[in-house]
């Protein structure tokens, strides 16, 4: 188990800070995929997202990525969130809201368009989850993953 730590300064002191561009490894307690974990404020935690948390001052959206495939590595610079994400589905949502008013009426899941199937299908190949997509459409997550996986609306052509 790792070690309970109490302060941020603590969660750095496991930090073998090197280079700007160089992968600062965790020198305390890995998983076995080589994340480092930590406990603080009496919770547990994956450490790159409580790095992530201190160095841009709020929580990461959705998963944090290493841009070095590094999992041990806490380089804030290496370090990024769902972010990118999250504004493909928020675009998706604004499109979503400009055709409800357009059209005046919420299509159900019956009626989903054409081009509503190619953006779920986008989202999906761009590593979105068939949850965040459930909820932007507002359709069940395993209807998203029959969409995502082409089982349905297979006479949607695929998007150029
Ligand atoms: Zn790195």
């Amino acid at each position: 188990m790792p070690t309970p730590l109490k302060t941020v300064a603590d969660i750095w002191a496991q930090v073998v800070i090197a280079g700007s561009n160089e992968c600062w490894l965790w020198n305390g307690y890995r998983d076995k995929d080589g994340y480092g974990r930590t406990c603080y404020n009496r919770k547990k935690h994956v450490v790159t997202r409580l790095i992530f948390a201190f160095t841009h001052g709020r929580d990461p959206v959705g998963l944090v990525c290493h841009t070095c495939d590094n999992p041990s590595c806490c380089n804030p610079a290496h370090l990024y969130d769902g972010d990118h994400e999250q504004n493909a589905l928020d675009s998706v949502a604004r499109g979503r809201a400009k055709y409800k008013a357009h059209h005046g009426t919420d299509n159900g899941f019956s009626k989903l368009k054409e081009q509503e199937v190619m953006d779920i299908r986008w989202l999906a190949d761009n590593g979105a989850t068939h949850k965040q997509i459930a909820g932007v459409f507002r359709v069940s997550a395993p209807l998203i993953h029959y969409i995502a996986t082409r089982k349905y609306w297979r006479h949607v052509p695929e998007a150029a």
